[in-house]
């Protein structure tokens, strides 16, 4: 069987639940980074890497309905949006 067999509602509560631990994960480091948690920075930096390789391997898991090539495309637009907002340009 492969993940992408799965039921549609199984893989799009896989993804809530990974990207809620990136978000968790993502806090974490901040707080080291504001001197407000005791934890190992290479730990919760590894843990930052975990969940995002989490999270992609529910994206490649939901391909039927969220096309990589598609979302790629999505990725550049963006990417390009948020840098003209950074330098001013839009
Ligand atoms: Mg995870």
């Amino acid at each position: 069987m492969n993940i992408r067999d799965l039921p549609e509602d199984t893989r799009l509560i896989q993804l809530a639940e990974e990207s809620s631990e990136l978000a968790q994960a993502c806090i974490k480091l901040v707080r080291i980074m504001h001197h407000d948690s005791p934890a190992s920075e290479s730990v919760v930096r590894d843990n930052l890497l975990e969940e995002i390789a989490d999270v992609s391997v529910c994206m490649t898991a939901l391909q039927d309905i969220a096309p990589l090539a598609r979302v790629g495309e999505i990725i550049a637009q963006k990417a390009q949006r948020w840098e003209d907002r950074i330098n001013g340009k839009e």
